[in-house]
Formats: structure tokens, C-alpha cells, sequence
């Protein structure tokens, strides 16, 4: 259902020049949502925009403009991009295409000189701007669906059988916290918790040893469903609005201690940090490939989460790359060193499944509701995506450029995560970065 259509032309080009870079994130093809604020004479002042190059659009001002007319929206209200962005995705998303399509006509270099002056009027550099968590988040649920994370943790655990049963039946989750959740830029705190490091003695109250980092991809529910109600695999996608960078940062040991019976919980719940900008379905249609091939000898998903579109097209080429810049090398004006790349397309469960099975027992699922991958893993060594597996619990340290060594996150790290899609005959379209560096514990 999102289609590729003349909006992913790769010949398109914009008149804001610096959309037309090879390099950049964010060419006429992508336009990605944000909530950001930005100074005016009377003072500070909020908008939605979607980023085209180096500037944020201001939407809100769009509107007042008559630049963009589609929906009735009031220009400034919190909920503007959901109500008549998202809600409306139920029309076969025909009014966010719409949108799209409307914006393409505003940005691209055939756009008449009148035109052009108007919207420029709206333009604000993205250096003048600061972003907040794009959408407001009512409920936020990770899931576990790297069947290579998945069999490198367990593996650590239980060396003779890495999987647990359930793991090939249904994408495994658990209820994440919203109100923790920040916006990439945002410094995270180590926190305090119960180590039980040393199993002859109880347990202490200190500051985390093993703070970790979790690349993952987020998407956030668009339409929701009703309590009582179940969303069928192929209407999956109408229900999601778009996907962002998250960094699920976990504490190792605090995890290790309290995770028994019932799952993470503070080892998790400090913060979790995502990226400020929505790639929406439609700009990622070129990049959309089949599900996982499952083993021979794996079951196949039980009905309800088996669909003939699913299968074909429910996973994404999005590659994801992990740095990390500790403070020496700030000091030292070394660059970021890269810590893993993987891709989404090695996902065991499509975000389609998770938001199935997530509402398969009734569960009501609401507009602006995060979800997550859980990390995301390949096969190979370096593709593994966090320091857990990369340093197989920190018995094999990373050695670092400048000669430092890591085995988990010291104060100052920085964790910067890029994802961007690439494709033959397409623009490549990007994510930007979601960050977060380590302060001290309190
Ligand atoms: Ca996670």
C-alpha cells in the first residue's frame, strides 16, 4: 500500500540547494517530520516541520500561508501533525500522500519564483533550531526481534541453548517506559541500582559498571485500534505512521540482578533516547524487501501473524551504523570510531508482526505510541549492536584508535547512531543522528 510513485523520482530536485548534496539525509525524496522550536522577535515559538536539507519547513506557518491547505488544522495546537496527519492515514493514506505530494510541489526546483519566495519565508536554518521528541508518547513497548542479538545474549547465558522456545513463534517484548524517553542531544545520567557483582555477598546500591548502549529502530503507531479489538497482519501498516533511531541505553548489571522472572526494568527505564526526525512509510517505499527467510526447519508464523504482503515486503534495507567518541579523542579532535553497522533487513519479526501481535489480544494501541526493534544484530562480528555482544560481556574489550580501550561505557562517552537507506535508481534518503553522551551518576 505505500507504492512507489513519481514522488521517489530520483531526479527530482529541489531549489533549496543544499537537498541536492549526494551526501545529505534529507533530499526532496525523504522530508521527514519534526517538532521543533525556534526564536522569533516575540520571542520563542513552536512548530511541526519536516526537514528539506540543511532548513526545517515550518509547517504550522505553511498552513497560515495558505501553502498548504489539505486538512483543517489549527496551526500551533500540540496535536496538529497527529490529528490531521496521522488519524486521517486511515483513508488509505491518502491524505499524507496528498501532503507529500503537496510539498514536493512547493520544494522542487520547478516551483514558480512566487511560490518559491513564500516558502522560504518559512524556512529556518536547522542550526537555529531545537528538536523535541517528535510526537508525544503515550506508551512505549520494545521488542527482542534480532534472532542474531537474541542468540548472542542467550548464548552467554546458556551456552547449550541459546533460543528460548517461544523465540520462532512470536516477536518477544515487554512494556518499555514513556515519560524517559528524550530527544537525541539530550546527556543521560548513569544511573544507581542494585549490582550483585559478587554473588558470595548481598547486593549493593552503587552506580551502574556495565552501561551499555542498544541500537534499534523505533516506529510510532499513526492510527490506533480499540480496546477489544485486533489489527489484522495485512493492515498492519496502515497503523504506523513512521520509524526514528532509538537507543535503548541498559545497564548490564543491574539488568543481570533484576531481570528474573519477570523482565527488564530499571536496568532500562532511566532513558531512552530517539531520534528527532519521522521517515514516514511513503519515503521509504523503494526501500522495502521481504521478510526474514526463516530456516527450513523453523516453523512459519501461526496465521495471524502470516501475510502474503508481509512476506513480501514487510522488512526494511535500512543500514545502521554505531560510533563512539570518548572524551580523550573530543580533547583530541579524533573522529567518531565506528563501533558496528548492521541492517534491519536481518530482523527475525517485521514491525508489521510486532504491531499485530502487540494488539493480537485486544490490547488497544494509541496514536503516538513508540515502538522498537529491540537491538539490531546481523550475522557477522561487526555487526553487532551494542557492547554486550561486541565485547561478549566486556571479556574481549574494543581497542579504540587512540589507544584506549572500552569494554562498556565510561563517563563522557559519546553514542552516535546514523541509519540511512540506499538504493540503485533511487535517492538515498537518511535519518540523521539520534546522541546522547554519559554524565556521572548523581
Ligand atoms: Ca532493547
Amino acid at each position: 500500500m505505500f507504492e512507489i510513485n513519481e514522488t521517489h523520482d530520483q531526479n527530482l530536485k529541489s531549489w533549496v540547494e543544499s537537498a541536492n548534496a549526494p551526501d545529505t539525509d534529507f533530499p526532496i525524496q525523504n522530508l521527514p517530520f519534526c517538532e521543533f522550536d525556534y526564536e522569533t522577535e516575540e520571542g520563542a515559538a513552536w512548530s511541526v516541520g519536516v526537514v528539506i536539507g540543511d532548513y526545517i519547513l515550518n509547517l504550522n506557518k505553511c498552513l497560515e500561508d495558505n501553502l498548504i491547505d489539505e486538512f483543517e488544522g489549527v496551526p500551533g495546537q500540540h496535536f496538529f501533525m497527529i490529528e490531521n496527519l496521522i488519524s486521517l492515514q486511515s483513508e488509505k493514506n491518502e491524505t499524507s500522500l496528498n501532503l507529500r505530494r503537496k510539498l514536493i510541489d512547493l520544494l522542487c526546483e520547478n516551483a514558480g519564483e512566487e511560490i518559491q519566495s513564500k516558502v522560504a519565508r518559512n524556512l529556518h536554518p536547522i542550526s537555529e533550531c531545537t528538536f523535541s521528541v517528535p510526537l508525544p508518547i503515550g506508551d512505549y513497548t520494545d521488542f527482542y526481534c534480532s534472532i542474531f542479538h537474541a542468540t548472542n545474549v542467550g548464548a552467554m547465558f546458556r551456552p547449550d541453548n541459546p533460543l528460548l522456545p517461544n523465540y520462532k513463534w512470536l516477536p518477544i517484548g515487554y512494556h518499555g517506559r514513556a515519560s524517559s524517553i528524550v530527544v537525541s542531544g539530550t546527556d543521560v545520567k548513569r544511573p544507581k541500582g542494585q549490582n550483585r557483582g559478587d554473588t558470595e555477598q548481598p547486593p549493593v546500591y552503587i552506580p551502574a559498571k556495565n552501561l551499555d548502549y542498544e541500537m534499534e529502530v523505533g516506529f510510532f503507531v499513526g492510527k490506533g485500534n480499540q480496546m477489544g479489538e485486533t489489527i489484522p497482519i495485512e493492515n498492519a501498516e496502515e497503523h504506523i505512521f513512521g520509524l526514528c533511531l532509538v537507543n535503548d541505553w541498559s545497564a548490564r548489571d543491574i539488568q543481570a540482578w533484576e531481570y528474573q522472572p519477570l523482565g527488564p526494568f530499571l536496568a532500562k527505564s532511566f532513558a531512552t533516547t530517539v531520534s528527532p526526525f519521522v521517515v514516514t512509510m511513503e519515503a521509504l517505499a523503494p526501500f522495502r524487501v521481504p521478510a526474514f527467510e526463516r530456516d527450513a526447519d523453523d516453523p512459519q508464523p501461526l496465521d495471524y501473524l502470516n501475510g502474503e504482503t508481509n512476506r513480501k515486503s514487510g522488512g526494511f534495507d535500512i543500514k545502521l551504523e554505531v560510533y563512539l567518541q570518548t572524551p580523550k579523542m573530543r580533547e583530541e579532535s579524533v573522529a567518531p570510531f565506528m563501533l558496528s553497522r548492521s541492517n534491519m533487513k536481518d530482523l527475525y519479526w517485521t514491525i508489521g508482526q510486532m504491531l499485530t501481535h502487540h494488539a493480537s489480544n485486544g490490547c488497544n494501541l494509541q496514536t503516538g505510541d513508540l515502538m522498537a526493534t529491540g537491538t539490531v544484530s546481523g550475522r557477522e562480528k561487526d555487526e553487532r549492536g551494542c557492547l554486550l555482544e561486541l565485547t561478549w560481556r566486556g571479556k574481549e574489550p574494543i581497542n579504540l584508535p587512540n589507544g584506549e580501550e572500552r569494554r562498556f561505557l565510561e563517563d563522557g562517552d559519546e553514542i552516535i547512531m546514523k541509519g540511512f537507506c540506499e538504493r540503485e535508481g533511487f535517492r538515498r534518503i537518511g535519518f540523521g543522528t539520534c546522541r546522547g553522551r554519559i554524565l556521572p551518576a548523581e
